[in-house]
């Protein structure tokens, strides 16, 4: 059968941090070759599925032979003539040969790869765009970018204890518009950082990276940025990533030398949603802070989305936990987090099921391959988190995005604000 894998192959080759990550190849008997790579994440949450680094001196530790070698000589022999397009049986395949629960025999970068590069060979078999052969002809649906303009957190050298200050075009009426409108608050951002002595010096996710005293500070700056470039905070939304597990240590938060309790840091972040047009908080209260998660949904999760990182690590079992326990009410979606393109997409059924949105994302560590923006059109996510309008690795997605509506013409739809949780 034409369709059966012939070869797979993986190489080493660079992320946006110059760290190395894998390249797979899977080529089928037709002649056909399917490619892709993988990112890796730095505010990496505790429950994701493990990603293999070599801990020898090469690459100062961050080598990924080992994973390379998983995929060339454990994984290929087993994949070779199984049928490509059955992307479910190859993902099962691969889960049990790794056998752990985790991914950390073979190491979820090596299965991922693989699995990626099985959807892409597939699609490429078939001669249709990736979002096509995931999502069908339902596949319809432009996510409303949410754009990270200003970084804090582990992705950037600065003092803001928030990762991720991002702004939603919402009354943009398509994809291309609200990329439009994206920019040129970039712009206007970067002039009034200008005039302020600012840096304009860049984070790990494109965003501006300045020193700034608070994080309401940064927020400010963006609503003065939106105004700037002649939009009204009607038009342009706020969402933050909190990323707060990642000052989060023994029951305490802390930030700029206090340390609050889960339920201070639950009015400072309902402060901020009074104060500013904030539409989306990503973990907003930590990985292991269920009461927490609790008393934050209960208290504003009527009035903004509330999204789960490192809380749900893209994982059914922990989204299951979290509907049980009333927190949250999104999923940020990350195919590294688990490691298959179907336990992904099983994830993501999960969650709609449950009225909670998905938010397809990036990592910070990323590479030119463009999968997650097919994969926001292919599941209708109707929302995307990949980075700012800077640093090629971020603009290949909203590139590829540009295309996908091209060819989709008049068949895309753009949700805007009704993208987001709550209804
Ligand atoms: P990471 O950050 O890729 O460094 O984990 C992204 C995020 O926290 O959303
Ligand atoms: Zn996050």
């Amino acid at each position: 059968m034409t369709t059966q894998i012939k070869e797979v192959h993986a190489r080493p080759i660079l992320d946006s941090r110059g760290n190395p990550t894998l390249e797979v190849e899977v080529k089928l008997f037709s002649g056909v070759t399917g490619i892709a790579s993988v990112p890796s994440g730095a505010s990496r949450g505790k429950y994701e599925a493990i990603e293999l680094r070599d801990n020898e001196q090469e690459y100062s530790g961050r080598g990924v032979q080992s994973a390379i070698n998983n995929v060339n000589q454990i994984i290929a022999p087993v994949l070779v003539n199984k049928n490509v397009l059955n992307q479910y049986l190859i993902d099962r395949t691969l889960i049990k040969l790794d056998g752990t629960p985790n991914k950390s025999r073979l190491g979820a970068n090596a299965i991922l790869g693989v699995s990626l590069a099985c959807a892409r060979a597939g699609a490429d078999y078939y001669g249709i765009p990736l979002f096509m052969y995931l999502g069908g002809l339902n596949a319809c649906t432009m996510p409303t970018p949410m754009i990270n303009i200003l970084n804090g957190g582990v992705h950037a050298g600065n003092n803001l204890a928030m990762q991720e200050f991002m702004i939603a075009p919402v009354g943009a009426k398509s994809f291309s518009e609200a990329l439009r409108m994206g920019a040129e608050v970039f712009y206007s951002l970067k002039t009034l950082l200008i005039k302020n002595g600012l840096s304009t010096g860049v984070g790990d996710e494109g965003g501006y990276s300045p020193n700034l005293n608070k994080n309401s500070e940064a927020i400010e700056l963006i609503i003065e940025a939106i105004k700037e470039a002649k939009y009204t905070t009607n038009d342009i939304k706020i969402c933050l990533d909190v990323a707060s597990s990642e000052f989060y240590n023994n029951g305490r938060y802390f930030i700029n030398d206090y340390a609050y309790t889960s339920e201070e840091f639950v009015n400072i972040l309902e402060g901020l949603v009074n104060k500013y047009p904030i539409i989306s908080i990503e973990d907003g209260m930590s990985q292991d802070d269920w009461d927490g998660w609790k008393l934050l949904t209960k208290k504003i999760g009527n009035r903004c989305q509330l999204v789960g990182d490192d809380l749900f690590v893209t994982n059914i079992f922990r989204i299951r936990t979290g509907i049980e326990k009333n927190s949250a009410n999104s999923v940020l979606i990350k195919l590294n987090q688990i490691g298959t393109v179907s336990e992904t997409l099983e994830a993501i059924n999960y969650a709609k099921s449950k009225n909670y949105t998905t938010i397809i994302s990036h990592r910070s560590g990323e590479t030119e391959d463009t999968f997650i923006a097919d994969l926001a059109v292919a599941v209708n996510s109707g929302l995307i988190k990949t980075g700012s309008l800077a640093r090629s690795e971020r603009v290949a997605k909203y590139n590829r995005l540009l295309k996908i509506e091209e060819i989709l013409g008049i068949k895309a739809s753009y949700l805007g604000l009704s993208a987001f949780n709550p209804k």
